[in-house]
């Protein structure tokens, strides 16, 4: 979820083996692992954290989003099934 919506959904396991919402790629590359030493490369978000109670009209990850593009500032994406238990919220897990 971020700002307020739903970017993502999925059982535990494959959220966490194949994330597909770029905030949930982000968040996860910040989970530490518990091997002693072993070390993710984090994804460092940049940009304005929008405030949630007026929140960017389009994605509302746009502002942060480092794949984001002009049909991301002003396209709401809505949430698409984007495998048998898995719906994404992004407009780069669209069909053609
Ligand atoms: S819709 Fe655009 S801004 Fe939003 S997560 Fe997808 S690529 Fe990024």
């Amino acid at each position: 979820m971020y700002l307020g919506k739903i970017v993502e959904v999925a059982p535990r396991r494959e959220i966490f083996a194949a994330p597909r919402h770029p905030y949930t790629k982000a968040l996860l590359s910040a989970v530490p692992l518990p091997e002693p030493g072993a070390q993710r490369n984090p994804i460092i978000l940049r940009g304005d954290l929008p405030s949630p109670i007026n929140p960017p009209p389009g994605c509302r990850f746009h502002t942060r989003c480092p794949f984001a593009f002009d049909r991301c500032r002003t396209e709401e994406p809505t949430l698409r099934a984007a495998g048998p238990e898995q719906w994404v919220a992004c407009h780069l897990d669209e069909p053609p």
